[in-house]
């Protein structure tokens, strides 16, 4: 096999080996079928045993309970953006956003039918924390209040959900799905993108309260109409069966050989706490952008003080096997995304490099 290097691209990201390697074998044949993952009908009683065994691992690992549905739709989560304004702010009702970085912008740009209410911008400290409880003062009467609860470029993390009262929560948990415990419960709608931390492109993830699908006006086109998706059991036409597979197998991985969401969000914050320290220990050689509070377990931005060092610093990374470290253009600087599939010693692989290089150009 190639040699594979630590991918630290912010997504699409890398994913378990175990799952990379189950996948290769199936591409040809899957064993006591004869037919490759990628020539099976979505009908087949093997693809209806795949998905309803993704959902059923979403629902344990998320702890899900009942009263919710588990959707995996098309489109990323851009889709999303706009579909749930569509379905869920009706009845002249104006839908809330909590805008913490640059994907809770995007999100509210797709709002068209309804006018949007901005319940807290961070724009004015540039994006680095989410805000405080007191500082959010929600509508009461709102359709539904959106948070992005990991913004993937500016690395900034709710720790905690804020709470918004009796008004819908919506989350966009593209870059933090399964990386920590959530409470659902919590939730009106939580969605995610596959490629970050749940499996490969092409499939979104889209946990419903069931009383919120009562909210659907009856024109929205099938396609955008999360009550027929629903009801269709999300194959309401052929459904993106390999990427919905490839869920199937990253959740297996995650009961099979981390075991629980807690012990996840242990390693997933022992990882991350390795490169804040080297950041916060480099008497300003490296500069995080989040504040402590907001700091997002996922994804780790930093400058180098002297700009002129990050083309030296992504090279030799590169060198080293330490791939995608190149920050977001918008922001600058290096990212490092630490997505549950990157191994602990990927991260001490990054920090001993980050320490060397600090000390050799200092
Ligand atoms: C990557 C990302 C998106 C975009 O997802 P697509 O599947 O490309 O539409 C949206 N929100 C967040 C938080 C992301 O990290």
């Amino acid at each position: 096999m190639e040699e594979r290097v630590y991918n630290f691209s912010p997504g699409p990201a890398m994913l378990p080996l175990a799952a990379l390697e189950e996948a290769r074998r199936d591409l040809l044949a899957m064993p006591g079928v004869g037919i490759s993952i990628l020539e099976i009908s979505h009908r087949s009683p093997t693809f209806t045993g795949i998905i309803e065994a993704a959902e059923a691992n979403l629902r344990k690992l998320l702890a899900v309970p009942d009263n919710y549905r588990v959707l995996f739709l098309q489109g990323g989560a851009l889709l999303q953006f706009a579909t749930i304004p569509m379905n869920l702010a009706t009845g002249g009702a104006k839908p809330a956003y909590i805008l913490s970085g640059t994907w809770g912008n995007k999100a509210m740009q797709e709002v068209k039918a309804a006018e949007p209410t901005v319940v807290w911008d961070g724009k004015s400290t540039n994006n680095n924390r989410v805000p405080t409880q007191d500082e959010l003062d929600v509508p009461a009467d709102a359709a539904y209040v959106h948070i992005t609860s990991n913004e993937t470029i500016q690395g900034v993390q709710f720790p905690v959900e804020p709470d918004v009262g009796n008004v819908p929560l919506v989350c966009d948990s593209s870059s933090d799905i399964l990386s920590r415990p959530v409470d659902v419960k919590k939730y009106g709608l939580l969605y995610a993108c596959a490629q970050k931390n749940a499996g490969p492109a092409g499939v979104t993830i889209v946990i419903v309260r069931d009383d919120l699908l009562e909210r659907t006006p009856a024109e929205l086109p099938s396609m955008l109409n999360y009550k027929v998706l629903a009801a269709k059991k999300s194959m309401l036409n052929t459904p993106p069966v390999f990427a919905i597979y490839m869920v199937k197998l990253v959740t297996d991985w995650l009961l099979r050989e981390i075991g629980s969401l807690e012990e996840m969000a242990r390693i997933n914050r022992q990882k991350a706490q390795l490169l804040y320290d080297v950041v916060d220990g480099s008497d300003g050689f490296y500069e995080g952008h989040a504040e402590p509070d907001s700091r997002s377990m996922m994804n780790v931005p930093f400058r180098l003080a002297d700009a002129t060092l990050d083309g030296p610093f992504l090279e030799q990374a590169a060198e080293q096997g330490l791939a995608s470290l190149k920050g977001h253009r918008s922001v600058g600087g290096c990212r490092a995304s630490i997505y549950n599939a990157m191994p602990v010693e990927g991260v001490k692989v990054l920090r001993d490099f980050m320490l060397d290089f600090c000390k050799n150009n200092k």
